[in-house]
């Protein structure tokens, strides 16, 4: 009766041999890291997948967005959403800038513009909002606004791949996007990144920030840090690429599987524009109560299913941070949970995951 155990994700590995043809390659060229072949074709392949101008593979996610707050020379207080992963509002701190919270939407689970303009002081410079699950932000009006104040805007899309919104890739909004490629999100490199911008200039202060400064072996352009990824994990990402059409498919019929099977259920779900063609990430559910949520989890968990509390706590309640009061965020994230999915989920976990969720909001 017990399962084997079903985390919240599971990442896709493609087989061994497909994998090893590249390592082979890497081996002949005894060229491992520093712009080599496999990471400019994984930049080249991904700049096509994605619809963007200028695309740079670095070695995660945390670090593209604290490059992105450098190559934009923002100092002083950066608006950002309260309900996001923790490297969202860490990355600013960590770049001696402070994170300004404003709440989200309760609907799309995304920062709300309506409540930005509240929070700018004489000291803000930016705005950085996620793509909540990769669910798009209100990019007209934060852009609006960012125009009107002459703020920057950095997009943490690290669940946004492939996101395409009214027609377009969701990363050409704002002056830089970043990307996550870590092994629990939705297209991985093993570790990895990506700063994304169309904009010339930026990308040319990236490129040298990437790596140290340089400008040839004896010369630097300026200050940098090292935030280049190696040939090893570009690798994974180019037997991944092919195959992420087919792993996004499935994670469309899971969670079409998940909607009927919870649609008499008292649960909410973040709501997605019809201007988005959305990517399947994730799939969480929101229940009317925290005691109700608890129940479920502990009930899945029995079952050795482990859905998670994406996000939480709300960034906003951290004392290493700044403690503000968002009502909004904190309310969702504590009735937040996210299901399992992943391109090797079998429908009957599904089914039977739905099955427990609801035994127990029945009798709870
Ligand atoms: C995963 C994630 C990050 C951090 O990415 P890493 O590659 O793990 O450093 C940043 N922001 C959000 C919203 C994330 O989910």
């Amino acid at each position: 009766m017990s399962n084997p155990i079903i985390n919240v994700t599971k990442t896709y590995l493609p087989p061994l041999e497909e994998y090893s043809v590249l390592l082979k390659g890497i081996w002949e060229r005894g060229w491992v890291t520093n712009f080599g072949p496999l990471v400019l074709e994984l930049e080249e392949k991904l700049k096509r997948y994605l619809g963007v101008k200028h695309i740079f593979f670095v070695s995660n996610g945390t670090i593209a967005l604290q490059v992105a707050i450098k190559a934009l020379e923002i100092r002083g207080e950066i608006i950002t959403t309260p309900f996001s992963y923790i490297a969202t509002a860490s990355s600013i701190g960590w770049e001696d800038c402070k994170p300004v919270f404003a709440d989200i939407n309760p609907d799309t689970l995304c920062l709300n513009p309506r409540l930005i303009e509240e929070k700018i002081s004489v000291h803000t410079q930016a705005i950085l909002a996620t793509h909540v699950y990769g669910n798009p932000c209100d990019v007209e009006t934060i852009e609006a606004i960012a125009a009107k104040h002459q703020l920057k805007v950095i997009y943490d899309a690290a669940h946004a791949f492939g996101v395409q919104y009214k027609n377009q890739s969701l990363l050409n909004f704002g002056d830089i996007s970043t990307l996550s490629f870590h092994a629990t999100k939705l297209f991985h490199t093993i570790e990895g990144g990506a700063i994304v911008t169309n904009d010339e200039e930026l990308a040319h202060r990236i490129s040298y920030m990437i790596n140290f400064g340089h400008n040839g072996p004896e010369n630097f352009f300026g200050l940098g840090i090292n935030g280049k990824n190696s040939e090893v994990h570009a690798a994974m990402g180019l037997c991944l690429l092919p195959k992420i059409g087919d792993i996004i498919r499935k994670r469309r019929e899971l969670s079409t599987l998940y909607d009927r099977l919870l649609q008499d259920l008292p649960l909410t779900r973040p709501i997605i524009s019809n201007d988005v063609i959305y990517n399947f990430a994730y799939y969480p559910i929101l229940f009317r109560t925290e005691a109700n949520m608890l129940i479920v989890r502990e009930a899945l968990n029995r079952h050795n299913i482990f859905p998670r509390r994406y996000f939480y706590p709300a960034l906003s309640t951290l004392d290493f941070l700044q403690i503000q009061n968002m009502v909004v965020a904190e309310d969702i994230s504590q009735r937040v949970l996210c299901l399992p999915l992943y391109h090797e989920l079998p429908y009957a976990t599904v089914t039977q995951i739905t099955q427990i969720i609801n035994d127990n909001l029945r009798c709870g």
